[in-house]
């Protein structure tokens, strides 16, 4: 090591799914929604005036914020948006995960936590889900500096319920407790209305699944005022201007198109309630997922080796190599043809 590499911040980064460059393959890796997102966003992009682009955009992002209090009920003062919830997390966990007590999260979980927990330098400890994949709420029912928890979780699929978190919340008033709704929509049970009940509360949500909005990157968060107020000062000392002015719109008018924002949401559930239909009658078993994603492992063939074979047939799914889980697929969810797809190919396999 040279002199200067002793001064250097080491971390293992995050390794995120595949985004292959080849074009006629199936991706069900990556969780994102098979469908384009709302026309309406198509509109804004199409009259968007490049001569915006010479000023700064809000560093507020008004209009976004706006969109949401309006979608959400919730005033502005306690709303936060960043660059992906991946954004939004990593800022709460900067803000909120400062003191010395070890910060909790399931064992098996969204793989980011540890990683963000490592870079900042925040201690933490795991708690085991139990063997149905199932959180235990007394496990949180201890000293600790922090808790994020996904609902439903990643990459298991399944939700948690309301009354139990809640209790989590409720028996850990000095510490934030974040839950991380990425799947929420699919779910159809929120924490949301919790947040003015608990000052301690964070839940965070994402355009990235539901709302067909991965590549623009728009995360958002719900708090009492004192939490946002909090993250907004950590934001402001990093960096003001993160949401540039084409997204800041896309949000808006993403928010602003309800109908196709259902209407999606249901095609991506009753497919993967047919998809889970299907998997079952090849000897696959899962929790019941409330995303849009499926976690699935069969009853004789080795998870790597369907992976592997997928991929040689350009089905690409997620497989990942950790403790408990090596033996299972993460499915998402695709369209109904894609699905049928990858069922014929499941079946030729077996
Ligand atoms: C996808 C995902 C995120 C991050 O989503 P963004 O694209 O950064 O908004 C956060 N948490 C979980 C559990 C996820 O699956």
């Amino acid at each position: 090591m040279t002199a200067w590499e002793e001064n250097v911040l080491k971390v293992v980064p995050y390794v995120p799914g595949e985004q292959p460059k080849e074009k006629d393959i199936i991706k069900l890796n990556t969780n994102e929604n098979p469908y384009p997102p709302s026309p309406k966003v198509d509109e804004v992009i199409r009259n968007f005036s490049v001569g915006n682009l010479r000023k700064y955009p809000d560093p507020e992002a008004t209009d976004l914020v706006e969109a949401l209090a309006q979608r959400y009920h919730m005033p502005k003062d306690q709303i936060f948006v960043g660059v992906g919830s991946d954004d939004v997390l990593a800022m709460s966990f900067l803000t909120f995960f400062h003191g010395k007590k070890p910060i909790l999260f399931p064992d098996i979980t969204y793989s980011f936590y540890d990683v963000w927990a490592n870079e900042f330098e925040i201690p933490f400890e795991t708690r085991a889900l139990n063997e149905n994949f199932e959180i235990k709420k007394e496990d949180y029912f201890c000293e600790n500096g922090g808790i994020v928890i996904p609902n439903p979780n990643a990459p298991t699929g399944l939700a948690c319920p309301v009354s139990e978190l809640e209790e989590i919340v409720a028996k850990n008033p000095s510490s934030v407790v974040i839950i991380d709704e990425a799947y929420g929509d699919f779910n159809g049970e929120s924490m949301l209305p919790l947040v003015d009940k608990y000052d301690n509360l964070l839940v965070t949500m994402t355009f990235s699944k539901s709302r067909s909005l991965a590549g623009s990157r728009i995360g958002f968060a719900f708090g009492s005022k004192k939490l946002i107020s909090y993250l907004l000062d950590v934001k402001y000392s990093f960096n003001s201007y993160t949401m540039d002015s084409l997204t800041i719109q896309i949000g808006k008018a993403s928010l602003e198109d309800e109908a196709y924002f259902r209407a999606k949401v249901n095609e991506v559930m009753e497919t993967r309630e047919w998809t889970k239909k299907e998997l079952e009658k090849l000897g696959f078993s899962f929790p019941d997922s409330k995303t849009n994603f499926i976690f699935a492992k069969h009853e004789s063939a080795k998870a790597e080796d369907i992976f592997e074979y997928l991929k040689s047939k350009k089905i690409y799914v997620r497989y990942f190599k950790r403790p408990r889980i090596d033996n299972y697929l993460r499915i998402s969810i695709g369209t109904k043809e894609e699905m049928e797809a990858l069922v014929a190919e499941l079946k030729a396999y077996l």
